[in-house]
């Protein structure tokens, strides 16, 4: 039987386990499988696109499992009711090829990616960060301010969005937080004022400049999140060209991050080097940091894998019969009810 995690289950999950807790889990396992980079079989995601939106695929796997995501990123769905980013998932046992859990990724995606952030940014980041910009105040925007604020002690976020509905909504579900100010501002130019990290989260298929070169301090670390599809980008060039850049797995990101507005032997530093200590965190006090997220399979990886793990151990989710499981394994057809009912004439 496959376990089966859908929306509400993985609601009670994090619930049960409480929402730091689950983003420090999600870390740690993060962590864990970027430090064995070199064991997974890894490729840039395969994407359809329309002139609204897109559709992908995200597969990786190592000697023991194989997952898959299936993301899509549509900006206009608000308008219709509908989300811009939804997705589920599915881990696999590779001795078999058996499907071990089929999942809801949406929520999921948002805590992962809000905790890949903070793991980045815990290397990237100045020390002393205390005040984050929060630009597009969208789904995902509740856990990049939960994760930084929980994980990373950021005590002031400078909200912004176009549109202001979706700030108020930011706000009100940030309030109450001790320890946490949450500040609407005008602008993105007002929002980054004072700002040591600033975190991009806008959906556009465009080529948009959400940060301009006046908008940055030395010393500020970018977490940008939204761009990551060819043609859609959100930081200018010209801060990419004086920052130290930091990828997941440069050749996705080549194609799909900030990056692509770059030559591609642009010099960036994959995250898993500086686990590794091979190449350096944060420099100096002054350096610009870019973290150039696209999203990337492992991620999802190390989530199906804590989900996994957390729906067997709490006993959560439903087993479904996703694929046959026949007495003979070469009697397919017994399955179907025309041989059940032949089967029980005979009897
Ligand atoms: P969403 O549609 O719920 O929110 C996006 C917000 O951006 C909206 O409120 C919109 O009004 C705002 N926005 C658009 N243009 C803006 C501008 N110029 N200035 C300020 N605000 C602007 O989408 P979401 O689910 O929150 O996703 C946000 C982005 O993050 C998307 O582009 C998505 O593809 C991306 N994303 C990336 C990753 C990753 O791993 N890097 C993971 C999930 C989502």
């Amino acid at each position: 039987m496959t376990r089966f995690v859908d929306v509400p289950t993985l609601s009670r999950m994090v619930d049960h386990i409480g929402e730091i807790k689950f983003f420090n889990f999600l870390v740690d396992y993060l962590e864990s499988d970027y430090q064995r980079w070199f064991e997974f079989d890894k490729s840039a995601r395969v994407a359809a696109h329309s002139e609204i939106g897109v559709i992908e695929l995200m597969p990786v796997a190592d000697s023991e499992r194989y997952t898959f995501k299936y993301v899509n990123g549509h900006p206009g769905n608000p308008t219709q009711g509908l989300m811009t980013v939804m997705a589920f998932g599915v881990l696999s046992d590779v001795d078999s090829g058996y499907p071990v859990l089929l999942s809801e990724l949406t929520l999921s995606t948002a805590f992962r990616t809000a905790a890949t952030s903070v793991m980045v940014a815990r290397h990237m980041a100045r020390s002393d960060s205390t005040v984050m910009a929060l630009i597009g105040n969208g789904s995902q925007s509740e856990f990049q301010a939960l994760a930084f604020h929980h994980l990373l002690g950021i005590r002031e976020i400078r909200c912004f969005d176009v549109d202001s509905n979706a700030s108020e909504k930011l706000a009100y579900n940030l309030s109450g937080l001790p320890g946490l100010r949450v500040i609407l501002c005008e602008s993105a130019h007002e929002a980054t004022k004072g700002a040591d990290i600033i975190t991009t989260v806008t959906a556009d298929k465009c080529n948009a400049t959400i940060l301009t070169p006046d908008m940055v301090s030395p010393g500020v670390h970018i977490n940008g999140v939204g761009g990551d599809c060819p043609g859609k980008t959100e930081i200018h060039v010209d801060i990419l060209q004086k920052s130290r850049i930091i990828v997941e797995y440069a050749p996705q990101s080549r194609i799909e991050g900030e990056i692509q507005q770059m030559p591609e032997d642009h010099p960036v530093t994959e995250f898993w080097e500086v686990l590794a200590n091979k190449s350096k965190g944060r420099i100096n006090d002054t350096e610009i940091t870019i973290f150039d997220s696209v999203g990337f399979a492992l991620e999802d990886y190390s989530t199906l894998r804590l989900i996994n793990d957390c729906a067997r151990e709490l006993k959560l989710g439903e087993d479904i019969l996703l694929v046959p499981v026949p007495d003979d394994p070469k009697d397919l057809y017994s399955l179907l009810g025309r041989a059940r009912s032949r089967l029980k004439k005979a009897g």
